[in-house]
């Protein structure tokens, strides 16, 4: 999506080899405009799949989320990072390592909004280890429902998530897919262009 390398390029700040700083208009202030085009550009792909709800987790993916659902016209669900109180129903759960927090936590949604009827797109905003997307996976699998594919905004193809789905057959469709980047540049996958930002 030429539209997202390029704010990538403009306004992204690689903090170090491996982490990539889009604060300023995906994930801590949000271009809402970009959130809806991304949302319609995972409605476009998905369209023909008979997607019934869209699964993400919370903080980061809801955005995007919510978008594909206003797409698709179907509810989007964000698996909790913390059992809240009002969860005192029966839940589908997963654990979750975090290598940039060094933390396992647990994830989990109401087993009420998920069942094998539904046929479910993952959507979140980064694919990096894919340990985040594995648990969503996997809480996926516990609902009985179809899994029809996984949409991130922004892959860093140079780490192991990707791999670690599609090695569990899951279709991977990502928006902007890094295969490398350093302070000042970013090299993209799809169009095969060093760039580089002030
Ligand atoms: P995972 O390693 O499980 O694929 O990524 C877990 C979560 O860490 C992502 O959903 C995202 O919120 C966050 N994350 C991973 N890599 C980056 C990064 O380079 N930049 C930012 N801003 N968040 C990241």
């Amino acid at each position: 999506m030429k539209v997202l390398e390029e704010r990538i390029r403009q306004e992204g700040l690689i903090l170090s080899g491996t982490v990539l700083k889009v604060d300023s208009f995906l994930n801590h202030q949000v271009d809402t405009e970009l959130a809806l085009e991304i949302g319609r550009e995972f409605g476009r792909i998905f369209d023909n799949h008979g997607i019934t709800k869209v699964l993400t987790i919370e903080a980061s993916g809801i955005q995007f989320a919510m978008a594909t659902g206003i797409a698709l016209h179907v509810p989007f669900i964000y698996a909790k990072k913390k059992k809240a109180v009002t969860l005192t129903e029966r839940v589908y759960a997963a654990s979750v390592h975090s290598f940039t927090r060094q933390e396992t936590y647990q994830v989990s949604i109401s087993a009420k909004y998920l069942n094998a009827n539904d046929k479910v797109l993952i959507v979140d905003d980064f694919l990096a280890t894919g340990a985040a997307l594995v648990g969503l996976v996997d809480i996926v699998g516990q609902s009985g429902a179809e899994l029809m594919g996984v949409g991130c905004v922004i892959e860093k193809s140079f780490q192991e998530g990707r791999s670690l789905l599609e090695e569990k057959g899951v279709r991977v469709h990502s928006l902007a897919r890094i295969a490398s980047m350093s302070p000042g540049e970013v090299h993209f996958i799809d169009n095969d262009r060093i760039v580089h930002h002030a």
